[in-house]
C-alpha cells in the first residue's frame, strides 16, 4: 500500500488531472483524504502519490510509467470513440479503484482495468465480483510483461472470457500500436499449450465488429496421444489429486489413462470445449456409466453432477469464463447421445459403454 500512484486527487472538493495540477497546492486522495504528493518531471508523466507509510487501503495496483503511460492512452482511446471517459473513479461501496470508467447511458458502465504487474487468481476474482456484483461490467486489459510470453494457462485461467462470437478470449492493451490486441478462439491442445487467433485493434468499433459475428465453431480436435502422455507423466509423479480419480477406476477395473476414444470425439459448438477439465469430466462420465445398463434421469442428472464435481478442479477456463453449469451438462449429454454411449428411452437412457484399453501401451498398440 502506498506505492501506487495516480492521476486523480481532490481539491477543494473538486477531481484534478495531475497534469493539470499546480505544485504548492494541496491535494488529497479521493479515497482515503490523505494527503499527496504531486510528482512532475521530463523523465515520467505527472502524478499524485501518497506519501510513505500511507495506509490507503483502495489500491488498484503499484504503478508503474507502462500503467500510467496504458491509462492515458485507454482514455483518448475511449474518448476518440466518443465515450467520456473518467480516470480512476473510486468506488467506496467496495472499496476498490477503477482505473478507466466509461459511463454509458442504456447499459451497465464499463471499466477498463489495465493490468501490468503480477496479481493472484483469488485478486482478479475478487476485483471482477466487486464490481460485477454492483452492475458494472469490467474488462481486463493486459500489460506488456503479458504480452511479450506466450499465452500461458494460468494467463488463461485468470482473465479469460467467453463470448460465442470469438470463443474464449484474453485481451492486451499495447502502448506500441495503440490500441487493443485480442488473442482469441483460445484452444488448448491436450497437453497444456494452447493455439489461438491474434487480432489488433487501433479503434473501438473495430473491436466492436469481432463480436458481432456470431458463429459456431467445431472443437478443436485434441492431440489425444498427448493427452494420454500427460495423464501418466502425472500419475507417475505421485500428483495426490490425479491419483484420486484414478482411484475412482479402480471399483470398476478400469484405469484412467485407457479411457475410450469416444472421450476425444468433437461435437459442434458455440462453446470452448478446451483445457483438460473437459476431456477428463468426460472420462469420469463414462468411468461412472460402468456397470450401469439403464439410468432413469433423476439417476443420470446425478452421475454426470458427480462427475462434473469431480473434475471441478480442472475445469478452471470454464469456471473463470463464467459458463453456467446447464450449458455444460447440455453439452455433455449431447455428447453422450452422439457417441452412442447413451441412447434415449421412454424413461431415461440405456446404456452402451464403449471398449477402454489396459493402458497407454494397450491404446497405443491398438490404434498406433
Ligand atoms: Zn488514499
Amino acid at each position: 500500500m502506498g506505492s501506487e500512484k495516480m492521476f486523480i486527487a481532490e481539491f477543494h472538493q473538486r477531481l484534478v488531472d495531475a497534469k493539470d495540477a499546480k505544485p504548492k497546492e494541496d491535494y488529497y486522495c479521493p479515497a482515503c483524504h490523505e494527503r499527496l504528493i504531486l510528482r512532475r518531471g521530463k523523465c515520467y508523466l505527472a502524478h499524485f502519490a501518497h506519501q510513505p507509510h500511507s495506509r490507503c487501503s483502495v489500491s488498484s495496483e503499484p504503478e508503474s510509467r507502462e500503467h500510467l503511460l496504458g491509462k492515458r492512452q485507454l482514455a483518448h482511446f475511449a474518448r476518440v470513440a466518443k465515450f467520456q471517459p473518467v480516470f480512476e473513479r473510486v468506488y467506496p461501496e467496495f472499496n476498490q479503484r477503477a482505473d478507466v470508467v466509461l459511463p454509458r447511458a442504456t447499459r451497465p458502465d464499463l471499466i477498463f482495468e489495465y493490468q501490468c504487474s503480477p496479481i493472484s487468481h483469488a485478486s482478479v476474482l475478487k476485483r471482477t465480483s466487486g464490481y460485477e456484483n454492483h452492475g458494472l461490467q469490467v474488462l481486463w486489459l493486459l500489460g506488456p510483461r503479458y504480452q511479450v510470453k506466450r499465452l500461458k494457462q494460468t494467463v488463461l485461467e485468470r482473465f479469460a472470457r467467453f463470448h460465442p462470437a470469438v470463443g474464449l478470449y484474453c485481451l492486451y492493451w499495447s502502448t506500441r500500436e495503440r490500441g487493443i490486441i485480442i488473442r482469441y478462439h483460445i484452444r488448448d491442445r491436450g497437453d497444456g499449450t494452447l493455439t489461438y487467433m491474434t487480432q489488433t485493434c487501433r479503434s473501438w468499433s473495430t473491436f466492436c465488429q469481432l463480436f458481432r459475428r456470431a458463429h459456431s465453431v467445431s472443437e478443436w480436435p485434441i492431440d489425444a496421444t498427448r493427452f494420454r502422455l500427460r495423464l501418466q507423466r502425472q500419475l507417475f509423479s505421485g500428483d495426490r489429486r490425479w491419483q484420486a480419480l484414478q482411484r475412482q477406476c479402480y471399483p470398476k477395473h478400469l484405469n484412467l489413462i485407457g479411457m475410450p476414444d469416444a472421450v476425444f470425439t468433437p461435437l459442434l459448438t458455440s462453446l470452448p470445449l478446451t483445457g483438460i477439465g473437459a476431456y477428463l469430466t468426460r472420462a469420469l462420465i463414462l468411468v461412472q456409466l460402468a456397470g450401469n445398463e439403464r439410468l432413469t434421469n433423476p439417476e443420470f442428472q446425478q452421475l454426470i453432477e458427480r462427475a462434473n464435481a469431480l473434475a471441478k478442479p480442472y475445469n478452471y477456463v470454464q469456471r473463470s469464463a463464467r459458463l453456467g453449469e446447464r450449458r455444460w451438462q447440455k453439452i455433455e449429454l449431447q455428447w453422450l447421445l452422439q457417441t452412442r454411449c447413451l441412447n434415449e428411452k421412454a424413461t431415461g437412457y440405456s446404456c452402451h459403454l464403449p471398449t477402454w484399453y489396459t493402458d497407454f501401451n494397450d491404446w497405443f498398440k491398438q490404434t498406433g
